[in-house]
């Protein structure tokens, strides 16, 4: 068998893009990966065209010689849109190789250890801030409405959710805004901004005396109101705080539900400090990649659950960062804010590890994600059953990619408003 071409597609979900590998062979077999950059969506493609020498007439069987020459290749440009772009390769080699023998990825790998996956509801009230138009629901405006969301999740049997911090126009604040909007002020927060701190100001917005701590436990408490106590709730802080500020938000939340508060940064002793200064599990590591990468926020104990994205990194660094944290009495969590070929990828590594904590899923998302998989995924009390199928377990359909292209020029989501 051999690789005969390899097609990239940047699909536009809404408001950020997702990018796509499909590898064709000359034996009829086709393999999909997913590989993700929001912010830089052709880098990635553009870097998986400059690996296509390395790939055509190759035989997509021999994974392990094609990922080292891939790796070899951008040895000088470690991690980043590099090992991003191989991952989105490696992944549509393990569909094919799976597709090859007709047997799922993890039984590649030795088979399940289990046979359903535990999954959080995630950008939990965060989409529908922000997309509520593009999701079909009502915005969130008030309290009440975010009580009520607490009371749906629960009500359709999830257990835990995962939200972000969401300032609303009755949130507790001197300068209360004029509408909803989801504060992400590590990811640019315009002229003026004071980065990573409670007292954030900005010329949009700004935030007086701890008063961000405020907003984000009446926001917090609202979903334990609503969801009755049923749910755990996690808190994704993103990038957004530094280490005194994690620690005053934490402590501001140890009475309420929490499944962890998740916060993302590249400094193992700052983050070592968070977590020894509260009771609250601390969540982290989306963004590494690799054991060399992982291996130092492990040593120092900086993290309580390990989250891995498969998408960022590949499966084999993924496997290997999970057995690592096994080896560190952590567990993990897969980073899974993609489409549901990501979905699928995670649930087979779910599958072939012991230490995973749960899964990530985003719920309120665009209307065609089940349609690229060939309809909905069953989810019951927050519980989605393992695939069966060969490969990553899905049939991927490309018109679906083809019908919601990326405009080219068109600016990600993830800004501050
Ligand atoms: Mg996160």
């Amino acid at each position: 068998m051999k690789i005969e071409a390899i097609n990239t597609y940047v699909v536009d979900a809404g408001w950020r893009p997702w990018q796509f590998t499909e590898i064709i062979t000359d034996s009829g077999i086709t393999g999909y990966g997913e590989m993700s950059d929001g912010r830089n969506p052709w880098g990635i493609v553009g870097t998986v065209e400059d690996f296509k020498p390395l790939l055509i007439g190759k035989d997509p069987l021999n994974i392990q010689s094609i990922y080292w020459d891939l790796q070899r290749m951008a040895i000088q440009s470690r991690g980043g849109i590099a090992l991003k772009a191989i991952a989105g390769i490696e992944l549509a080699l393990w569909d094919i190789k799976g597709k090859y023998h007709k047997v799922p990825v993890y039984d590649l790998f030795g088979g399940k250890l289990r046979d359903k996956q535990k999954i959080y509801w995630s950008h939990c009230g965060t989409s529908r801030a922000r997309s509520y138009e593009q999701l079909g629901v009502d915005p969130l405006n008030s309290r009440q409405d975010i009580i009520n969301l607490g009371k749906e999740v629960a009500d359709k049997g999830y257990t835990s959710l995962k939200t972000n911090i969401i300032v609303r126009p009755d949130s507790p604040l001197t300068n209360q805004p004029e509408s909803t909007y989801v504060f992400f002020g590590g990811f640019g927060g315009g002229g003026g901004t004071t980065d990573q701190g409670l007292e954030y100001t900005s010329e949009n917005q700004t935030f007086i005396n701890y008063e961000l701590i405020d907003v984000i436990e009446d926001h917090i408490s609202a979903l334990q109101e609503g969801s009755n106590g049923k749910v755990t709730i996690g808190l994704d802080l993103n990038f957004n705080f530094k280490p005194q500020a994690v620690k005053k938000i934490c402590k501001a939340l140890e009475k309420y539900n929490m499944m962890w508060v998740e916060i993302d940064m590249y400094e193992p002793d700052g983050l070592r400090e968070i977590t020894d200064s509260t009771e609250i599990p601390i969540t982290s590591g989306e963004n590494l990649l690799g054991i060399t990468d992982y291996r130092p926020y492990f040593d120092k104990r900086s993290m309580d659950v390990a989250m891995i994205d498969i998408p960022w990194q590949g499966f084999i660094n993924a496997k290997e960062v999970a057995a690592l944290a096994a080896s560190h009495q952590i567990n993990v969590a897969p980073h899974n804010y993609y489409s549901h070929l990501s979905t699928m990828i995670s649930l087979n590594l779910c599958a072939n590890i012991p230490n995973v904590r749960i899964m990530e899923i985003d719920i309120d998302d665009v209307e065609w994600k089940d349609e690229m998989i060939g309809g909905p995924l069953k989810i019951i009390n927050g519980v989605v059953d393992i695939p069966e199928g060969p490969g990553w377990g899905v049939n991927i359909d490309t018109k679906v990619f083809e019908d919601h292209a990326w405009q080219q020029g068109k600016g990600p989501g993830y800004t501050n408003k």
